[in-house]
């Protein structure tokens, strides 16, 4: 304006300044403008990264978050399968738990048979309903578990929907997202598991490391099963050959019991044979010299036997054996020793002196006395009696009682002497 005013009155110098100073001041508010609105958008670019960054770690923190729980309860769940003892409880472990972590339809476990060549579907669910599957060829090109198996490698398919589909097994959901994944222990496999949900897509990285996971700890669990399955059976085996061991051991304890007796009784009267008369009699005689106990034989001998055998015959002769030897037993204590001494005369190894020996020779004398032996009718027996005397042999004792018998058979027999 004030340009316009000098060249209307002819000021063309001044009007030219202040034209010049007015193009000044506009080119610099212009230039003033286009800071401040280039300021203003770098403004706006800080405040939209600051909040990007913030989005992203509200997203890294959700995602730690989530990530500290699954691995919270893979570790829960750990402890929990590797504690289990038996194949079943940890199927049913591994059943529990891996539903609660992924997208789980369907899962099967296989394991390797002994043969090494198939593999056997140990444990099937589906839908929450336990299935079987068939036993597959370890060489099956078709099958995914087989080539899982063979490349001990994990494998996930995604698959289109195809009720045809070969590796279908019959009467079980058709499947859309299929995980596979060997069961390992260092290099050596056992067998697979598999995952499969009707969902498409249901598994990514995670899902995937979280099963790989679980199988780790499945294998473990089962390796440990079959290793306690094993020891257990083992010990059975050696319970049952300790106790077999031990069953054996009483019946040869006995064995030997009834070879000893056998040893030392007489076949026809089940009485002490002469053996161990002669080492009870030996045994007595070293307690009397240890002790001063004392001890008294009586030899019995059955009075005209002879003439049994020659009338009756040997059989008749050998049961009325039997019959003195059962008179002898009941007249007897049980603390005497009583056995044949051979042929038709017996032996009492009894504790007592000259009249309690006495008493008791007379009692077995009268005893058989009034038995009736069958078909012989009435036999009687005489006795000799000695009294051990200390320091002295056991053959002169017997000796002292044989002389006692003879006296006996001399005065009549039916009698009983004493040695002395
Ligand atoms: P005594 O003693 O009264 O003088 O006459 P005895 O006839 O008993 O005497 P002896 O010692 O001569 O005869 C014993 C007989 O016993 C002789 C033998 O044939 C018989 N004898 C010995 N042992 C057995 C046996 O085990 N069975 C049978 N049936 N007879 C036996
Ligand atoms: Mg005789
Ligand atoms: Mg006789």
């Amino acid at each position: 304006a004030l340009a316009s005013a000098y060249a209307t009155v002819g000021d063309f110098q001044s009007a030219y300044t202040h034209l010049a100073a007015a193009d000044q001041a506009r080119r610099t508010r212009h230039r003033e403008e286009v800071q401040r609105r280039a300021s203003a958008m770098q403004v706006r670019q800080e405040v939209d990264k600051a909040r990007a960054v913030t989005e992203h770690h509200r997203q890294l923190s959700t995602a730690l978050a989530e990530t500290a729980a699954t691995l919270e309860a893979l570790g829960v769940i750990g402890r929990e399968i590797t504690a289990s003892l038996s194949a079943m409880a940890v199927f049913d472990a591994l059943k529990r738990h891996v539903n609660q972590l992924l997208d789980v339809t369907t899962l099967l476990i296989y394991l390797i048979d002994s043969t090494g060549q198939t593999l056997s579907c140990a444990f099937g669910i589906e839908a929450g309903v336990e299935i079987t599957a068939r036993t597959i060829p370890l060489h099956s090109r078709s099958s995914n578990v087989a080539r899982c198996v063979r490349e001990r490698q994990d494998l996930l398919l995604d698959v289109v929907a195809n009720p045809h589909d070969p590796n279908l097994i019959p009467g079980t959901l058709n499947t859309l997202s299929l995980l596979y994944a060997p069961l390992m222990i260092g290099a050596r496999v056992l067998g697979a598991m598999t995952i499969q949900s009707v969902r498409a897509q249901a598994y990514g990285a995670r899902e995937r490391s979280i099963f790989r996971a679980l199988c780790a700890y499945g294998a473990i669990a089962l390796d440990n099963a079959a290793a306690y399955a094993t020891a257990e059976a083992a010990q059975r085996q050696a319970d049952a050959a300790l106790g077999q061991l031990r069953e054996t051991q009483v019946q040869l304890i006995e064995q030997n019991h009834q070879l000893e007796l056998l040893a030392v009784t007489d076949r026809l009267t089940g009485l002490y044979n002469r053996l161990r008369l002669d080492q009870t009699l030996e045994q007595e005689r070293a307690r009397c010299a240890r002790y001063g106990t004392l001890f008294s034989v009586i030899i019995i001998d059955v009075d005209h036997f002879k003439s049994v055998n020659d009338t009756y015959g040997h059989q008749v002769g050998d049961l009325v054996l039997i019959d003195v030897a059962r008179i002898l037993y009941a007249g007897t204590r049980t603390v005497d020793v009583l056995g044949r001494w051979g042929g038709e005369e017996f032996l009492v190894i009894c504790y007592l002196g000259q009249d309690g020996a006495l008493l008791l020779a007379e009692k077995l004398r009268r005893a058989i006395e009034v038995h009736r032996f069958t078909s012989v009718g009435h036999k009687t027996a005489s006795f000799g009696i000695a009294r051990y005397r200390a320091g002295e042999q056991v053959s002169e004792t017997i000796g002292r009682a044989d002389a006692a018998l003879y006296r006996a058979k001399q005065g009549g027999r039916n009698r009983v002497e004493f040695a002395d």
